[in-house]
């Protein structure tokens, strides 16, 4: 079968190979991949920015159909159409495992990166990973499910957005178009989305097309002065960083209330950010790290997608077959794309 490898360490190494298809083991099946998005995590494979073992099959965000099943699996039939948590090679025994947080297991190697992923016709996958989709949802919808997952995860079970709550989310990408729409779908009364000037053609147009009619172009407003005239000078519940700009999250705490939550989904890539350490403590506001996805939010999300709660298929704007993976790239790494799409 055709498959997008990452062959090497190093920038770039990546091309189209013939592989050999999977096998199912015992406890997996075989998964015809319908769908797969491009994640950042996969452009920073691309650049050698993150941890991975090539050669890899590239991809963690899929949505397909089951082939085939292996022997020890009782959960899953043919042609049963599915999405799959990443969190393949947890140990199961370690302290984080036997506590329910398998996504941050030191064992964990996700497809993609750690192991063959989803960027190829076929994926052999643990069964205990899946979850189902309904036959209302597209595949290509489905195979924003993990994204939207982490956004789920991240602003209602760990930041539990209250009904009534204003919530301001720092970057209008994918993540934080999906942590926006968690926080209407809480209950917000008021999402207010800060971006640039480069957000203002493709994100801030798709967040007005989602709804959204609160925004705060920090090339040309103060987004204190504006979070705080909305909140009549109290300032927002709860502030979600998206954008990983060590220039953008230290002012987080400008914009949060006292008592309030920062919680922090971007990556910086290893730059040094300098946080207000003493405004926080004024503030008395908790902050806290997200990463990945937990077991809970993802038929959570799979339902909020499928009752329009959380309009995951419009993120996607660009789809691509498989051997124009190049191009696919380039619209990611470029911005002229939010969410992408390859067909295997
Ligand atoms: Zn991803
Ligand atoms: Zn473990």
């Amino acid at each position: 079968m055709k498959a997008l490898v990452k062959t090497q360490k190093g920038v770039g190494f990546i091309e189209i190979q013939d592989v050999e298809e999977p096998r199912p083991k015992p406890d997996e099946v075989l998964i015809e991949i319908k769908a797969c998005g491009i994640c950042g995590t996969d452009i920073h494979v691309k650049y050698d920015e993150f941890p991975y073992w090539p050669p890899v099959i590239l991809g963690h965000e899929f949505s397909g159909r089951i082939v085939e099943v292996g022997a020890e699996v009782k959960r899953w039939k043919v042609g049963d159409r599915v999405v799959g948590e990443p969190h393949t090679l947890a140990c199961g025994e370690c302290y984080l495992c036997r506590t329910g947080n398998i996504q941050i297991c030191p064992a964990k190697r996700s497809p993609g990166w750690g192991m063959n992923g989803a960027m190829a016709r076929y994926l052999a996958y643990p069964g205990k990973l899946l979850h189902a989709i309904p036959d209302t949802m597209s595949f290509e919808e489905a195979a924003v499910v993990e994204p939207a997952a982490n956004a789920v995860h991240d602003v209602i079970e760990r930041a539990q957005v209250q009904a009534g709550d204003f919530v301001v989310v720092l970057g209008p990408g994918p993540i934080g178009l999906l942590a926006a729409m968690a926080a209407r779908a809480s209950g917000a009364r008021e999402v207010a989305i800060i971006g640039r000037s480069m957000d203002e053609e493709l994100r801030f147009t798709k967040a007005r097309e989602l709804g959204f009619q609160c925004f705060v172009n920090v090339d040309n407003e103060n987004s204190k002065e504006k979070i705080l005239a909305l909140t009549g000078g109290i300032g927002a519940d709860l502030v979600v960083e998206c954008t990983g700009a060590p220039q953008a999250i230290v002012t987080t705490v400008d914009l949060i209330r006292k008592k309030g939550k920062i919680c922090s989904i971007g990556l910086t890539g290893n730059k040094p950010v300098p946080f207000p350490w003493d405004q926080a403590a004024f503030k008395v506001c908790d902050v806290f790290f997200c990463l990945s996805t937990g077991y809970t939010c993802w038929d959570r999300t799979i339902t909020l997608i499928a009752s329009g709660k959380i309009q995951a298929g419009k993120l996607v704007t660009h789809r691509f077959p498989l051997d124009q993976w190049e191009t696919a790239f380039d619209h990611v790494e470029s911005l002229k794309a939010l969410k992408v799409i390859l067909n295997p």
